[in-house]
């Protein structure tokens, strides 16, 4: 069988893809931090993620995905400066910490279940993980890659560079890489501008600290990861994913926390998203061009002309390839919702066909074959999703022409008949994870609620009042309500 190929970020090319320990695969992917609801694009990197996640699984790994909440921890913002979010939004807002956390979180899956993006295998948080963090750091130490400074413990970035290749993932040199700390207040106390707190240590101001062996204080942002991640992963592992925008120094300093704990080299392909703009521009909170979910599928914001559902969304994201920049506008969305609804429509449209005799036409059915085939190599070629989704398209046109009968389904085989609807039904939802909206369900009780009012219509004409009280009586022990004017209609409360 053909293999998975997939582009590793670390080594810039796009490599054969062979787990560590086959069938097993270990998958971390860098989660949100929890003090607001995620924008769309955060939701594209989750997404993009969830289809390798489905695809691993599809061609037969047994994947272990572990994907973290950060709900605590030295943040830097994406400007590089110090940021207490979490505690500063409980300060303003007067409750607890972990009532902030608690209530993204929530959010934060609740949206995920409306892109159908599935849950991972194991959602650490860096709150419920101190303990291992603080043991890192005394590794650290130990072997002399961190110094303690009044109670905060900084990763030391040149003593380190000397041994190792330091911001070997983001391809910056050492030089370049002062831009990401600009970490005003701590700069006097680092022996390096370019070293890093792991362990920072805080005063009572600061709500979320914890005791530690060099005072009370967080967690450095980068470490949550390099602890979960090897923690439920193994020390190497295979697969480490997150946007683009956290190469560095995010991922960089995950490299070298593992390394200089004497890990070694935590993980084996590293897998990047690339950005989703607007108007040309990173989407992004800081930025002030981010926009919501909830804004966008019920269409209120002033970008968009109306609202696009949870599915249409999802299709139009998967439309590009995960390492493409890709904008977000009117008018992609709207060629999105005829895509998705013309895919959604094929996908019934092929449930209903009966393929009851072969008279097997050598070339269609080979076609049909080929283009199944083709579904797989497209995702096999680091999960294209785009590529994919035009293979579908082919399809749809066959299974259509079949439906209209401007094409005989007879001439496939039985086998490659079998084949179409498994391969079809199989990438649209599982792999792709698209659904039938629910306005399709809406329509299908529309129909069957005018057919029930139409029956007791007839009844009431023959006098029936037995049949035509028990439908109603009926319908409103299920809530629903009928009311009879010049226009019986219904009401569901
Ligand atoms: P955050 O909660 O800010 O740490 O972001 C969660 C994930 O979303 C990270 O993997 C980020 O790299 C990613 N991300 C942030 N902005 C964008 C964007 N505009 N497009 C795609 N991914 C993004
Ligand atoms: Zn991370």
């Amino acid at each position: 069988m053909e293999s998975l190929h997939i582009y590793n970020t670390l080594t810039k090319q796009k490599e054969k893809f062979e787990p560590i320990n086959p069938p097993n695969v270990g998958f971390y992917s860098c989660g949100p931090t929890v003090y607001n609801i995620p924008h769309l694009g955060n939701v594209r990197t989750f997404m993009a993620f969830d289809v390798m996640y489905r695809y691993l699984k599809h061609i037969g790994y047994k994947v272990k995905y572990v994907r973290n909440i950060t709900d605590v921890g030295h943040m830097t913002n994406s400007a590089g400066i110090e940021a207490d979010s979490i505690g500063d939004l409980a300060k303003a807002e007067s409750v607890d910490p972990m009532q902030i956390v608690q209530k993204y979180t929530c959010a934060f899956h609740d949206l995920m279940r409306v892109f159908n993006i599935q849950p991972p295998d194991i959602e650490p948080t860096a709150t419920g993980h101190i303990v291992e963090q603080i043991d890192m750091v005394e590794a650290i130490i130990k072997n002399g890659y961190a110094y303690e400074k009044n109670g905060s413990v900084y990763f030391d970035v040149p003593k380190f560079a000397k041994a190792y290749d330091y911001g070997k993932l983001s391809g910056r040199n050492i030089d370049e890489q002062q831009e990401g700390y600009r970490e005003l207040d701590a700069q006097d106390e680092k022996n390096d501008p370019r070293d890093f707190a792991i362990w920072k240590d805080c005063d009572e101001t600061y709500l979320q600290r914890y005791t530690s062996p060099w005072g009370k204080g967080v967690p450095g942002w980068h470490l949550e990861c390099s602890v979960m991640s090897t923690k439920y992963l193994g020390q190497r592992f295979d697969i480490h994913g997150g946007g683009m925008d956290l190469k560095f120094p995010h991922h960089d300093c995950e490299i070298a926390q593992n390394i200089g704990a004497g890990e070694g080299e935590p993980v084996k392909y590293w897998v990047h998203t690339n950005m989703l703009t607007m108007n040309g521009k990173k989407m992004s909170k800081s930025l002030g061009n981010s926009i919501f979910p909830d804004e966008l599928i019920s269409g209120e914001n002033d970008l968009m002309d109306k609202g696009f559902s949870p599915m249409v969304i999802r299709f139009f994201m998967l439309q590009s390839h995960y390492s493409s920049e890709f904008d977000l506008s009117n008018d992609a969305l709207l060629a999105a919702e005829k895509g998705y609804k013309r895919l959604m429509n094929a996908q019934v449209s092929l449930n209903k066909l009966t393929h009851t005799e072969a008279n097997t036409d050598t070339a269609e059915d080979e076609a049909v074959q080929q283009l199944c085939a083709q579904c797989n190599h497209k995702m096999n070629d680091d999960f294209n999703t785009a590529q994919t989704l035009a293979v579908l398209f082919e399809l749809a046109n066959k299974i259509n022409a079949y439906t209209n009968k401007q094409s005989d389904v007879s001439k496939l085989s039985a086998t490659t008949f079998q084949l179409l609807q498994t391969t079809f039904n199989t990438f649209v939802t599982d792999i792709l994870g698209l659904q039938p909206e629910e306005e399709g369900n809406q329509e299908v009780v529309n129909g069957l609620m005018q057919l029930i009012i139409d029956i007791r219509a007839e009844a009431r004409t023959k006098k029936d009042w037995g049949t035509s009280d028990k439908i109603r009586d009926d319908l409103n022990k299920l809530n629903i309500l009928i009311k009879d004017g010049e226009e019986t209609t219904w009401t569901y409360e």
